[in-house]
């Protein structure tokens, strides 16, 4: 058996006979993953950091191995480098809070106009909060200007912040020449990987960046679970954003002592199970390898531009072959609405995106209301992007 159609078994949901091509939203869930959560809940389902018996000193022990695993696997120096988040959105929320008040009024924040909605929000909201100006950094040729953001920052920026790869355009952002302009004037380069991680190997220290957040649903782990790692340098200099359980090393009625890092900053009881799956995600995926998954997904990237490129009528987003890009293709096709679009492809069980992608500063940068966006993951196959092909093509000659 080829290693993909092994790869497939492992995905219940594709037994019902759907194409998936959503990941870039969530990606599928592989059995091992069910498997471990399911272990804890069966075997060994109690609390960490706290019960002296055998369960939860496990519990514990697989909680910890996950930091670790996460923290290899992102290249971090240090596994207290990596504080376990419900998410990406959650990650960003953090960090925000987490910043407060450490910059001046009359600083800036850079944000590109590519940035998802949770890598924007946050920090509109803390610049307003803190008295930042906000710069925005637009599009050239269809994708976000990376010299015009080089050339923003200056020695009044306080904050840059990056989407390492655009959740629309599909293309990579060169965070490490970002976030070294940035370190030149004393700013903070913080990175959204949540596109990332799944689709190229990534090593926060040799980035040089000083946080990144990502989600582990979008990683072939459970939802629920995300990370933010930050510098350990920068972590040491920042104070807990929430109180209570597990946080703490010590408490009086009138004093307390912060428990060690990361543990200061993961108040309350975690997604245990959601931690274990997703250090299990990240074992499988590696078992498979970097060298698979990458030239696995160039092979359907190369494939695609091809079924594109003989299309005329599909106006694809995110500039040229060349860029450097994931398996992420954003496209409208003149005169249907792309609600349409993806109404009836889904009435053929393909599970494509339509709409905005939580990104508006690119379709109001475009002049466009939408567009149906393909997203690969290790699943996905040519024979699936052929069927595609097929019903968008009947859906365009219907709409003639
Ligand atoms: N950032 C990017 C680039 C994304 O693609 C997404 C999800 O689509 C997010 C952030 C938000 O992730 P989550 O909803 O898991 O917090």
């Amino acid at each position: 058996m080829k290693l993909i159609d092994t790869i497939r078994l492992e995905f219940s949901p594709l037994i019902q006979d759907i194409i998936y091509l959503d990941s870039g939203a969530s990606a599928l869930t592989p059995n091992v993953v069910l498997d471990a959560m399911n272990t804890y809940y069966r075997e060994y389902r109690s609390n960490i950091h706290r019960g002296l018996y055998d369960f939860s000193e496990r519990a514990t022990t697989e909680y910890e191995n996950a930091r670790e695993t996460i923290a290899q696997f992102i290249g971090a120096n240090r596994p207290e480098e990596v504080i376990f988040t419900r998410g990406t959105t959650d990650g960003i929320n953090m960090l925000a809070e987490l910043l407060q008040d450490r910059f001046e009024k009359g600083q800036n924040i850079i944000i590109p106009v590519t940035e998802h909605h949770s890598n924007m929000l946050p920090w509109r909201e803390f610049a307003r909060r803190q008295g930042l100006e906000i710069r925005y950094i637009g599009l050239k040729g269809g994708i976000l200007d990376e010299l015009a953001l080089l050339a923003a920052i200056d020695e009044k920026t306080a904050l840059v912040v990056i989407g390492h790869i655009s959740n629309v355009l599909g293309t990579i952002h060169d965070a490490k020449k970002i976030s070294d302009k940035a370190h030149k004037v004393g700013a903070l380069c913080i990175v959204d990987g949540a596109q990332a991680v799944a689709h190229i190997p990534i090593s926060v220290s040799d980035l040089g960046i000083d946080a990144y957040a990502f989600s582990g649903h979008k990683l072939y782990g459970p939802t629920g679970i995300g990370v933010l790692w930050v510098n350990y340098t920068l972590l040491q200099n920042l104070k807990p954003h929430r109180t209570g359980g597990d946080m703490v090393e010590y408490v009086t009625l009138d004093t307390m002592e912060y428990a060690p890092i990361p543990q200061r900053f993961e108040a309350g009881t975690p997604p245990i199970a959601e931690v274990i799956g997703l250090a299990r995600a990240i074992q499988w995926t590696q078992d498979i390898g970097w060298e698979f998954i990458q030239n696995h997904e160039q092979e359907l990237i190369q494939y695609m531009w091809q079924q594109i490129v003989s299309r005329p009528w599909i106006e694809l987003l995110g500039g040229e072959k060349s860029i450097p890009r994931i398996g992420c293709f954003a496209f409208t096709i003149k005169g249907i609405h792309t609600h349409d679009i993806s109404y009836l492809l889904a009435k053929q069980s393909i599970c494509v995106r339509a709409g905005q992608h939580c990104a508006s500063g690119i379709t109001e940068k475009l002049g466009i209301a939408g567009s149906i966006r393909v997203t690969f993951g290790i699943y996905n196959t040519v024979e699936e992007i052929d069927i595609l092909m097929r019903e968008l093509d009947s859906i365009y000659h219907k709409f003639q």
